[in-house]
C-alpha cells in the first residue's frame, strides 16, 4: 500500500500537537465509556462542507454520515448492501440519538449533474435520481438557473427528511418525541447556515446578519 499523503502525515502531526494534547482525557474517556453523541448529521460528501467543522465539535459529539448530495434512500429492506440506513439503524436503535440533522449546501455538484442531466456513471446516476421526484414538483421556469439550483438544493434535504419517516423505528421515535428530525441548509461562500423553520416551508438563518463574526 502507498505511504499517506505528506499533506495529511503533517496534518496529523498538528493534530497530536494541539487538539489531541489538549484533549488526550476526552479521547480516553470516549475509549473506554464509549460513544454517546446526541446528534446524528447527514451530510454531503462535498470537501466544503464538513459538519465537524461548521459545527464546531469534538470528538464523541456527532454521527456523521456522508454521501453524494445529502440523501436518504427511502426504506427497502432488501438484500442489496445499504450502507446509510445501516448506519440509522445504528445511530438510532443503539446509540439513542435524538436529533437528526439533514445538512445541504449550496453549489452541490451532485445536484448540479442531476439538474444538468449529467449524472452518469455506474453509481451516481442511480443514486443521485432520488431527486426526481421532489424535482417534478420543481418548476424551472420564470427564475435564474441559480435560484433553481438552490431550490433543488434544498428540496433534497426535504427529500431526505421525508423518507427518514419510512423507516418504522424512526417514525415511532418521532411520534414519541423521543427523536427529532431537523433541515440544515451551508452556504459555501458566505458561510451562513439557515435551518428549516417549524412549519418546513422556509429555511431561515440561525444566526441573523446582527450577530455575524467580527
Ligand atoms: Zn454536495
Amino acid at each position: 500500500m502507498d505511504a499517506l499523503p505528506q499533506r495529511l502525515r503533517d496534518g496529523y502531526a498538528m493534530f497530536r500537537r494541539g487538539r489531541l494534547a489538549a484533549e488526550q482525557d476526552r479521547y480516553r474517556e470516549l475509549a473506554v465509556r464509549g460513544q454517546t453523541p446526541q446528534t446524528m448529521v447527514i451530510g454531503c460528501c462535498d470537501s466544503r462542507v464538513s459538519p465537524e467543522v461548521i459545527f464546531d465539535v469534538g470528538p464523541g459529539e456527532l454521527f456523521v454520515v456522508r454521501n453524494v448530495a445529502n440523501l436518504i434512500p427511502p426504506y427497502s429492506p432488501d438484500n442489496a448492501y445499504h450502507g446509510v440506513s445501516s448506519a440509522l439503524e445504528y445511530a438510532v436503535t443503539v446509540l439513542g440519538v435524538q436529533h437528526i440533522v439533514v445538512l445541504g449546501h449550496a453549489r452541490c455538484g451532485g445536484v448540479r449533474a442531476f439538474a444538468d442531466d449529467a449524472a452518469g456513471g455506474e453509481f451516481i446516476g442511480k443514486w443521485i435520481s432520488l431527486l426526481a421526484p421532489v424535482a417534478a414538483v420543481l418548476s424551472a421556469q420564470d427564475e435564474g438557473r441559480d435560484s433553481y439550483l438552490t431550490r433543488l438544493e434544498q428540496a433534497s434535504i426535504l427529500t431526505s427528511l421525508q423518507n427518514l419517516r419510512t423507516f418504522p423505528f424512526i417514525r415511532r421515535r418521532c411520534e414519541s418525541s423521543t427523536l427529532a428530525l431537523h433541515g440544515a441548509y451551508f452556504d459555501v461562500a458566505s458561510g451562513e447556515l439557515s435551518a428549516l423553520d417549524a412549519t418546513g416551508g422556509r429555511f431561515v438563518s440561525v444566526m441573523p446578519p446582527s450577530s455575524s463574526p467580527q
